[in-house]
């Protein structure tokens, strides 16, 4: 704030008496914003944004508390600093900050005015912005302000640039001026988020349309048949919705270490991976489904949207209890369509899928939180996880994914594999465009109900608002598919010494457990204590150090498999730090399911588990 107190109140009652045509225009007013990324060595950029023709007395400007794809209130307006105001003439406006994201600008009739700040940007792995001397992400929620009253006029953006750097966004550039991009709206420019620097561009086209894979940082690990097999994603997806909803694409990619996760844009993506990605055929496989979940939600989220993330409002939380469908669904498909496209093996995509169910049959938060929950709460619980998590909730993505699993094979069913879910996305994609109000579960359910012919109410009050444990098995038994967990032979099931079909069970995880390298030093530091186990009962708590069991010293990467080789049943001493005070505890092990989920083809199927599977997954039974 700047302004002296007294002048504080004269501007604020002025505001009042303007209000509410503090933002009255004559003729549209329009914004420009200008980025100068030749300090980009120090992380910042210096931005600009300038308003012609305005008319009100107060011109209040804001940054978004959170960015589209990320449902969570993020502090974007922390890397501000040094706001300033000047009218065209370059004398100082006075201003004053309302808000943590919001400043109001005493205009007293100054039409063309020029806001300005620093933002210091180094926010990789949340994909909001990101500067460095090679490059610069810019999401612009998280770098560029808005009116409310001008959110609707085109916008431009001209980039001040260091030499050599490259730009790749959605946005389309000034004919003119390669150095402008266009932007028909505020929100179609938050949609667009812009990757200048040193990048390497490559290009395919799928159907007449262009895509284009934008890779900064190691690109030379990104082999060049990753276009290939984009370009085999997009065209099943085409071939899913019959058309693409852009003109143009833009895969952004971010290749460096410990980089991983992607966010949706309107025609464009960001994805991000590590170099090492591209040695090993499994985390490749999930380099592509990565791609396949961010270029499914062109459709599925960026056009056809629940109704309450639209419009966005950008100081807010926008509630939603269709996270379910907007993030589930898309999930489901992600690795599904890279079977339909040939770049995962049906092999591969069964093995993904029993661990997917093996998680989700498990989790203690599958009874306490239905999915509507999980997407209403997402603002407040999925990006911010607690050791209790994994007993009071479950993710829309996850289970989400599983939930559309059995909605595919119930239309599927109803129908006689005339209809599936497939015929949903088509549908809402045809009837929700993002000029209209977007979709309700009424309006899922009316859908659903039009396709199939029957209601789907149950279905939705067992599995989508309620906690029915899901018939996962059923649903891939329609599939032709069996899940069961081999490996346990008939005698051991029998065998009371090796604890039958059962092995021992503490609802303990530890840190430096699985995925440790056996015998490393780690200490077992407690990360949760599952609800359905007998330690939570006991009173044990996370970041409790377990340093023995039955009086023999344990590693984190030694717990897990020290307990399993006790009985269920069997009473177990733990001895552990609560901060410094040592303690004991003594435990009945309970008993869980040995060995893991596996899902198989059944040995027999009949013709219409044959067609379901074919026509599920694109491929061949054989
Ligand atoms: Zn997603």
């Amino acid at each position: 704030m700047v302004l002296p107190s007294a002048a504080v109140v004269v501007f604020s009652c002025l505001c009042l008496f303007a209000s509410p045509c503090s933002g009255a225009i004559e003729t549209p007013a329009t914004v420009e914003y200008q980025i100068d990324l030749h300090e980009a060595r120090t992380q910042t950029a210096m931005v600009g944004m300038t308003v012609r023709g305005w008319t009100g007395l107060a011109l209040d400007v804001h940054l978004p508390v959170w960015r589209p794809g990320r449902y969570e209130i993020l502090d974007l307006a922390g890397g501000v600093s040094g706001f300033a105001a000047t009218d065209s003439t370059g004398r100082p406006l006075a201003f004053e900050k309302t808000a943590k994201s919001s400043w109001r600008i005493n205009t007293l009739g100054v039409k063309d005015l020029t806001i300005s700040y620093r933002l210091y940007a180094n926010s990789l792995s949340n994909r909001t912005r990101h500067i460095d001397e090679s490059h610069a992400f810019l999401s612009p929620s998280a770098v560029f302000m808005y009116c409310h009253e001008l959110r609707h006029e085109p916008a431009r953006v001209v980039l001040k640039l260091p030499a050599g750097w490259k730009v790749a966004t959605g946005l389309s550039p000034d004919p003119a001026r390669p150095d402008v991009l266009l932007a028909p709206d505020y929100d179609t420019l938050v949609d667009s988020p812009i990757e200048c620097g040193l990048l390497d561009i490559r290009t395919f086209e799928v159907a007449g349309v262009p895509h284009e894979i934008a890779i900064w940082g190691a690109a030379s690990a990104v082999p060049e048949k990753v276009a290939v097999d984009f370009a085999a994603i997009a065209r099943v997806q085409h071939e899913l919705f019959g058309s693409f909803p852009y003109s143009r694409y833009v895969f952004l990619t971010h290749v460096a270490p410990g980089a991983s996760g992607g966010t949706e844009h309107l025609n464009s993506t960001i994805i991000q991976t590590r170099p090492t990605t591209f040695d090993t055929p499994k985390d490749y496989r999930g380099f592509l489904a990565l791609a396949s979940h961010e270029l499914f939600h062109t459709w599925n989220v960026k056009r056809f949207r629940p109704r309450g993330l639209m419009p966005y409002d950008y100081q807010r939380e926008n509630y939603t209890d269709l996270l379910w469908v907007a993030e589930g669904t898309t999930s489901y498909y992600d690795e599904l369509l890279c079977v339909r496209a040939g770049v995962w093996s049906v092999a591969n995509y069964l093995e993904s899928l029993a661990k997917l169910s093996e998680a989700q049959l498990s989790r203690p938060g599958a009874a306490v939180q239905p999915l509507t929950d999980s997407s209403f709460d997402a603002w407040i619980k999925f990006n911010r996880p607690t050791p209790d998590s994994v007993n009071t909730t479950v993710s829309f993505y996850d289970k989400g994914a599983m939930v559309n699993l059995l909605l595919d094979v119930e239309i599927r069913s109803r129908t006689g594999n005339t209809k599936s879910l497939d015929d949903v996305m088509r549908e809402l994609y045809r009837r929700f465009p993002l000029s209209g109000p977007g979709y309700t579960s009424a309006d899922l359910l009316v859908i659903l109900r039009d396709l199939a012919g029957s209601e789907f109410n149950e279905f939705f009050a067992d599995y989508v608002s309620g906690t029915t444990p899901m018939p996962i098995a059923d649903a891939l038994l329609k599939l032709g598919l069996e899940m069961k967990r081999p490996g346990i032979k008939d005698e051991e099931k029998s065998d009371p010494d090796s604890g039958g079909s059962d092995e021992a069970y503490s609802g303990i995880e530890v840190r430096g457990g699985d995925g440790a390298a056996a015998g490393s030093p780690g200490d077992a530091v407690v990360s949760a204590v599952r609800s359905d186990g007998p330690a939570f009962a006991a009173g044990l708590i996370a970041e409790d150090q377990i340093v023995a069991i039955n009086g023999k010293r344990v590693r984190g990467s030694d717990f897990a498999p020290r307990i399993r080789k006790l009985k269920p049943g069997e009473e177990v001493t733990l001895t552990y730090f609560r901060r410094d005070e040592l303690r004991t505890i003594t435990l009945t092990l309970a008993g869980k399911p040995r060995g893991e989920l596996k899902i198989t083809k059944v040995k027999s199927p009949t013709p219409d588990q044959r067609a379901m599977f074919e026509s599920w997954c694109g491929q061949k039974w054989e």
